[in-house]
């Protein structure tokens, strides 16, 4: 392994493989080291906002990866008056956002990284400097044995655990997401569509396979509920979904895969320590209904880029450095957060009263000026304008 290095990224998941890849092009001396020796198969179609795709492509991985788009966003109560759309148009863009897989976007950020990225690697400690002007030590396990590498910096996009000065604390939602692949018999190209049901809120996103326009649907609901709903055969489960969706969509004509996941709300508190910082996943992990976990976490990822990238060789990871840092996120991580769980609070709320406000309030946004462009600035789908 190698002696030491100026920043130590912990987890080559995609935000710290955009972090490693940001970092080397500013001619940061970096590292990854990542648990896993491949990418694992992983359908989940991730909710790029436009910004988003604008670093990809800055990156040079975004013309490498299929990109479904969407143009117009749908949301919408289940059985009460009241709806509205958000379009590319009213934002000024070409699309508002694009859906791609979780594993291509991996893979392809993982090439993007090159030498600098160390597969086989597990962290399994950080020690604090044991002086100021000292690095931090990370301990590691290769297939080789153990091993001890010299940081200026450690950055931590492991998505989870508990590092040197750092306190996770997280909660369980009641609810658990249910994530069908399917597709449906009239779905127009271009469109996403958010849900509020009496059940749970639902995103369905579109995504092309092999040229197919198909869709993924995200359905946060009591834990119940979805296993009775997994337990039904394919007719039975489309049956479910489209009394849900409504007859907007048509027939749900194939289901191709169905998957659940435990949903949590986990904060870092605070998300810098001596000589280490948590970004992604491991800073903030949220509820994918609102789809901003990725989108937040590549947005970490360039502003610590940018901070590093003016630094000098001795500030990499010095106290002032990690202020600023932590500064200069604090908004748009509590944003994103706010935002994901507010948008459940809001749904969970099942009053017969409640959910005619809800109608009422999403047809208001078509008459209010202005209002659909504040929605657009946060929005469904982590679009962050
Ligand atoms: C069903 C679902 C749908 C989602 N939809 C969206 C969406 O539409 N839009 C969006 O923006 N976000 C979405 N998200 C969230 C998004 O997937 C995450 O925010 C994103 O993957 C976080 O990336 P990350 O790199 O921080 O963490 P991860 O993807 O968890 O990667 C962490 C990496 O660290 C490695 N690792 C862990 N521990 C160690 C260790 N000790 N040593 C070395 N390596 C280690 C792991 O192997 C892994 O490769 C969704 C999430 C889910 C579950």
């Amino acid at each position: 392994m190698i002696p030491s290095v100026d920043v130590a990224i912990v987890g080559g998941g995609p935000v710290g493989c955009a972090c490693a890849a940001l970092l080397a092009r500013a001619g940061v001396d970096v590292a990854v080291l990542e648990a896993s020796t491949a990418v694992t198969p992983d359908p989940r179609a991730l909710a790029i906002a436009w910004s988003s795709r604008q670093t990809l492509a800055d990156l040079g991985v975004w013309e490498s990866l299929t990109a479904t788009p969407m143009l117009h966003v749908h949301v919408s109560e289940a059985g009460r008056p009241g709806s509205t759309t958000l379009d590319a148009t009213t934002a000024g863009l070409p699309a508002l956002g694009f859906t791609v897989r979780y594993s291509d976007l991996a893979v392809a950020l993982r090439e993007v990284v090159g030498a600098a990225l160390h597969t086989g690697v597990r962290v399994t400690g950080v020690d604090a400097p044991v002086a100021a002007d000292a690095p931090a030590t990370v301990h590691v396990e290769t297939a080789e044995g153990a091993a001890d590498i010299a940081a200026r910096l450690v950055v931590v996009a492991d998505g989870q655990g508990d590092w040197p000065g750092i306190r996770r604390r997280a909660r369980e939602y009641p609810h658990e997401a249910l994530l069908v692949d399917l597709r449906f018999e009239h779905a127009p190209a271009g469109w996403a569509w958010e849900r509020f049901t009496p059940e749970g809120p639902m995103a369905i996103l579109p995504r092309a396979v092999d040229g197919t326009l198909c869709h993924t649907l995200v359905w946060s609901l009591p834990p119940q509920r979805v296993e009775a709903l997994m337990a039904l055969d394919d007719a039975a489960l489309g049956d479910a979904i489209c009394a849900a969706v409504g007859p907007r969509l048509g027939r749900v004509l194939q289901i191709d895969a169905r998957a659940k996941r435990r949903t949590t709300l986990a904060v870092a508190r605070p998300r810098t320590g001596p000589r280490l910082v948590v970004i992604g996943n491991a800073a903030q992990t949220l509820h994918p209904i609102a789809g901003q976990g990725f989108n937040l976490g590549l947005r970490d990822a360039a502003a610590l880029a940018a901070q590093l990238s003016d630094a000098a060789q001795g500030e990499i990871g010095s106290p002032a450095m990690l202020a600023a840092y932590a500064r200069s996120r604090r908004g748009d991580q509590w944003g994103g957060v706010a935002y994901t769980d507010g948008l459940l609070r809001i749904a969970s709320l099942r009053s017969g009263a409640v959910r005619t406000l809800r109608g009422l309030g999403l047809a208001a946004l078509d008459i209010v000026p202005g209002a659909r462009r504040a929605l657009l600035a946060r929005s469904v789908f982590g679009l962050h304008l």
